[in-house]
């Protein structure tokens, strides 16, 4: 078998670029159709020959399909192109604390169905018996042949491996080092592949949050579906910063106090374990009592803040006046470190609702310097609790067609 890229007689990464621009042209796709290939090449800035010649890649996998004649004022009428909404699909799950849920997606992200079961302190054998058994019954109960559907991407807390196979690090279950994506592809005859839950949200955040500032974005997750962490990613000139292993992004490790609370990674005063979700819960354990019991128990407790705040109430407002301190801390030293546009804030927080983000805002104008403030705008994520599984069947799309590019799924692609 040949490499994953092929060099050019002039050194370029011909493979490289042809994948580029065919994830472009997916998503001009996805935004605009049914689309003609003049109107492509005029969004995409790519020559029509190119556009042709991706295209006709894209229709060969059936991930497109020519859909009609366009409104013409004269002469010949135009071939109009949309994604393959008919049936074609993808598949996104994900672990949280307490659930995992699993659900089909059409090419634009609309959702066929979805699964979701309980699953408390579950392993990996059974987490991946579990996912491949809900895909097999969406399956059945949706009459969508598995050769239909392109692949499965999941959405895991912690730090993965970027091959989108291993599990380095979940502190969460207490896994080390487990080779979760080929326990899944054991199961099922699709291409698997495991993405970390923050990569996930902010995918999802790029490729489906509307029109926002993409060049320069700093995403930031605070609360995962556990309620703990503080992580991330940053978007330099329209591209993830992923490091050196894909590791990048773990914020909740920068030192906010060198006298604080111990941190999960053994250091002390780790902004996570100086303010993370789980230390606001702590401290309004006393005045609200203990968190409910059911799976959305953290979301109930911060929607109880909020409301609590909102009225007034003087020592809930200390209490978030703390927390928003806290945040702005850390990311006071990431705007002056990456120097964002955009600054996305999603997870748990996302319910303390604009009480929350006005007073963020106020104590980030406090501690930034005011030529990093210029244009800065700050906002929560607009995706809701489906970022991750959408964002994991984006990713493991775009994998898909990479692996359909070395010819290894044209099989299950062809009509
Ligand atoms: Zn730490």
């Amino acid at each position: 078998m040949s490499g994953r890229f092929s060099r050019g007689v002039d050194g370029a990464d011909t493979r490289l670029i042809r994948s580029i621009n065919r994830n472009a042209l997916f998503t001009v796709i996805r935004g605009n159709m049914p689309i003609t290939v003049s109107q492509l090449s005029a969004r995409t800035g790519l020559s029509l020959s190119t556009v042709n010649s991706v295209l006709k890649d894209l229709m060969d996998v059936n991930l497109v399909l020519a859909t009609g004649i366009t409104a013409s004022t004269g002469g010949r009428k135009p071939v109009a192109y949309s994604l393959n909404l008919r049936d074609i699909c993808v598949c996104g799950a994900e672990l949280n604390a307490r659930t995992i849920r699993v659900a089909l997606f059409r090419l634009d992200g609309s959702i066929i169905r979805m699964s979701t079961l309980q699953a408390e302190n579950i392993e990996p054998l059974a987490l991946a018996s579990v996912v491949a058994d809900t895909l097999g019954d969406l399956v059945t109960r949706t009459e969508i042949g598995l050769d239909h559907i392109i692949g499965l991407g999941l959405s895991q807390y912690g730090i993965v491996g970027p091959e989108g196979n291993r599990i380095r690090l979940d502190i969460q279950h207490g896994w080390r080092e487990v080779s979760l994506g080929s326990m899944l592809q054991q199961r099922l005859p699709i291409p698997v592949f495991v993405v970390e839950d923050t990569l996930a949200k902010l995918t999802a955040e790029l490729e489906f949050g509307g029109e926002k500032n993409r060049q320069h974005v700093l995403y930031l997750l605070f609360g995962s579906s556990h309620g703990q962490g503080v992580s991330g990613r940053f978007v330099s000139d329209g591209s993830i910063l992923n490091g050196a292993q894909g590791f990048a992004g773990q914020f909740g490790h920068i030192l906010i106090d060198p006298c604080g609370p111990r941190c999960s990674c053994g250091r002390r005063g780790c902004w996570e374990a100086v303010g993370d979700v789980s230390r606001l819960l702590e401290k309004v354990k006393d005045s609200l009592g203990p968190s409910p019991e059911a799976s959305n128990g953290l979301l109930e407790t911060l929607a109880r803040i909020r409301a609590a705040a909102e009225k007034g109430d003087a020592a809930m407002c200390a209490v978030l006046d703390w927390f928003v301190g806290v945040q702005a801390e850390g990311i006071a030293n990431l705007i002056h470190t990456f120097n964002p546009k955009h600054i996305v804030i999603d997870g748990a927080v996302v319910v303390l609702g604009d009480i929350f983000l006005e007073r963020l805002k106020i104590a980030i104008e406090q501690k930034v310097m005011k030529p990093y403030l210029e244009g800065l705008k700050v906002e929560f994520s607009a995706m809701g609790d489906n970022g991750a599984l959408l964002g994991a069947s984006a990713i493991v799309l775009r994998e898909a067609i990479s692996i359909m590019e070395q010819g290894l799924a044209s099989r299950a692609m062809r009509r």
